[in-house]
């Protein structure tokens, strides 16, 4: 049985102050953002939490064309903001409502699942497709961009007394385009595979490919054999498909219990295609 340790939740006026309670006690002080996973903590030493929630870093604002978004945001904000629908094609709002059930989304905040994203991770996907850059307050406020953090665990990238504040999305050129999806056997399973996909597409050239897979591995990973095959060319029909067959046999893929790995190859290359055709194959419509 899961016993909850925490005997003790401060509320702080000040990153600032967040930081030296987290130093203070290293190991025995945590974050509390949305609670969702931290409450699960089998962590033996943590007893106390640091909220961020009066810090008020929940605010959705538009920036040069893009969105800087503070970590305390919930899922459910960002699936109902109309800045987020309407920023990239809408994959970051569609990677919010595609994850767990509405009653995780009224608690996850982005900061949390970006910073914590298990092996599972819709957003994650979207923000490394997307190349976000995350706000790191260490005493002075640091940017890492989203490629950067997610070489290494999380918990590496971000030792003990660090706050994720805000995550920037850059603006887009109107020629860009992007596309989400998941698949797993219901809206609110954990994925079996994720895949974000972004490329600007000029006279019907594709420059800048960016294709992300999730859920296969336990961090986002390009595909970047998949990207090399389709930058700078015309899409065709041999040229999906060969693209999403390379996609599928380079993807890295981690031990899943619900499906062998080749079926995760299969579902990548089935997926790929879809979002080719659909998405990137038809003539643009702007913004
Ligand atoms: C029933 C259920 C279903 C779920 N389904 C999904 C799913 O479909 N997809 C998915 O991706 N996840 C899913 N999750 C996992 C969920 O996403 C995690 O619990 C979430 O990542 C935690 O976010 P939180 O805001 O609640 O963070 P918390 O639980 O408060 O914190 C999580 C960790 O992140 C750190 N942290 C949080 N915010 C910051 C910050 N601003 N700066 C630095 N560190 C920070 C904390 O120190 C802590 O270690 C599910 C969880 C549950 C319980």
């Amino acid at each position: 049985m899961h016993i909850c340790k925490i005997k003790h939740v401060h509320s702080v006026a000040t990153t600032a102050d967040a930081r030296r309670l987290l130093l203070a006690r290293p190991g025995q002080t945590g974050i509390l953002a949305g609670g969702t996973s931290t409450i699960f903590s089998h962590k033996k030493e943590l007893d106390t939490l640091v909220d961020l929630r009066p810090l008020q870093l929940n605010q959705i604002k538009t920036e040069e064309g893009g969105l800087c978004i503070g970590s305390m945001t919930c899922l459910t904000d960002l699936v109902f903001a109309d800045t987020v629908k309407d920023y990239a094609d809408g994959i970051l709002s569609r990677a919010a409502h595609r994850t767990g059930t509405t009653l995780n989304r009224n608690l996850c905040t982005l900061g949390g699942l970006l910073v914590h994203p298990y092996i599972w991770p819709e957003t994650a996907t979207a923000a490394l497709a997307l190349n976000a850059e995350f706000h790191i307050y260490r005493g002075t406020e640091e940017q890492v961009d989203a490629a950067t953090f997610y070489e290494q665990a999380p918990a590496k990238s971000l030792p003990c007394g660090d706050i994720v504040t805000d995550i920037s999305f850059p603006s887009q050129p109107a020629s860009r385009r992007f596309a989400f999806e998941k698949y797993a056997s219901t809206h609110n399973e954990f994925a079996w595979l994720t895949l974000a996909v972004g490329a600007t597409l000029e006279s019907g050239i594709l420059h800048e490919v960016v294709i992300v897979a999730g859920a296969a591995t336990p961090l986002p990973r390009r595909l970047t054999e998949a990207e090399a095959c389709l930058e700078g060319q015309t899409l065709t029909q041999p040229l999906i498909l060969e693209t999403a067959a390379r996609a599928a046999e380079t993807m890295q893929v981690g031990r899943d219990i619900r499906c062998s790995e080749q079926y995760k190859r299969d579902l990548c290359a089935g997926m790929l295609r879809g979002i080719l055709e659909e998405t990137f194959s038809t003539p643009t419509t702007g913004k």
